[in-house]
């Protein structure tokens, strides 16, 4: 059976870094690294998130904001909070929780962040230094990175020349895990929606990387024997054996037919999720360190 890869393990080891990169960056300029979250509306899931990531940011110490607005702010309310944020020099991070409630346009409010303050890395000049393979300069999206991350403890450092397949090709996770994957020398498949024959091509994969939104989609019999494989999958199913009206979490993959092939996996939840928030805590410290002009005390994370 696979090595289950732990990403709580794994993130808990990003976060002791960005601590210690966090404290040289404020012993040589006086600075705390500054997040700023910033939420519209009441949705649960949003807020359970939010919340979450200010705990975390206060954490490894950082200068932490929540900006909780009424599901009634009007964009041009939204777009001038973002607008002083941009300004403010105690914040150097970001974050748009997203969804935003329907009368606001979402890649208005993305566009109107900061390129440099934009940790979830969602803005198209960081989409478009990422593609040009320029990551001196961008910021990487968090979940894409904290894939790469998981793959390398698995596999170790080199990538180079292994057959990944990508299914979900979404701006948010599936297009970003691809760049990455290219520049790492990864011969790169992309399969979505439209893709004939998913099972065969999964099956040649080295890495395979599941971004779909479909519960225990990807069967043990689709994953080539010894290989690795990400599940970045949430998805939440009824859970009757947990009582009645109960529900549980699950990935993108058939955990219980995947374990018993792959060479190592990642479970859901425990998986990719924890990094997810490691690497938002990384671009906040990386974003302060080039603003503060002085980029070499940034986190190597990936
Ligand atoms: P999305 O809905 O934007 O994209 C899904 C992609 O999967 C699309 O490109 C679509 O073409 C493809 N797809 C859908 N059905 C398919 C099928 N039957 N066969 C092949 N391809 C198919 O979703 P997303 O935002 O990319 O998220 C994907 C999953 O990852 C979701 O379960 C989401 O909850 C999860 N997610 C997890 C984290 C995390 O922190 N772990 C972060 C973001 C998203």
């Amino acid at each position: 059976t696979a090595d289950i890869i732990d990403g709580k393990a794994v993130a808990a080891g990003v976060i002791e870094r960005v601590k210690g990169a966090r404290n040289q960056l404020e012993a040589e300029t006086g600075v705390r690294p500054g997040l700023a979250v910033v939420l519209v509306g009441e949705d649960p899931a949003s807020r359970v998130y939010v919340r979450n990531k200010s705990l975390k940011a206060e954490e490894c110490g950082f200068h932490s904001e929540q900006h909780s607005l009424s599901v009634e702010t009007s964009e041009t309310d939204l777009l001038a909070l973002i607008q002083r944020l941009n300004a403010d020099p105690a914040v150097h991070g970001i974050l748009v929780q997203l969804p935003l409630p329907k009368h606001i346009d979402e890649k208005k409010v993305l566009l109107s962040v900061s390129p440099e303050k934009d940790v979830d890395g969602f803005h198209p000049i960081n989409v478009g230094r990422l593609s040009a393979g320029a990551r001196d300069e961008a910021l990487m999206p968090c979940t894409p990175a904290g894939s790469i991350i998981l793959m390398k403890h698995a596999l170790g450092p080199n990538l180079s020349g292994l057959d990944a397949v990508v299914i979900g090709r979404s701006n948010i996770v599936g297009k970003p895990v691809v760049q990455l994957l290219l520049q790492e020398n990864c011969t790169v498949t992309v399969a979505h929606r439209w893709t004939r024959d998913l099972p065969a091509i999964c099956r040649r994969a080295d890495i395979l990387v599941a971004a779909v939104g479909q519960a225990q989609m990807v069967k043990g019999d689709w994953v080539k024997p010894g290989s690795c494989v990400i599940d970045v999958g949430i998805n939440r199913i009824a859970a009757p054996e947990k009582g009645e009206g109960k529900t549980r979490i699950v990935g993108d993959v058939d955990f219980d037919g995947a374990v018993k092939v792959a060479g190592a996996i990642t479970p859901v939840p425990g998986g990719v999720g924890p990094m997810t928030i490691a690497l938002l805590m990384a671009n906040t410290v990386t974003a302060a360190a080039r603003l503060l002009g002085r980029p070499e005390l940034a986190p190597i994370i990936v």
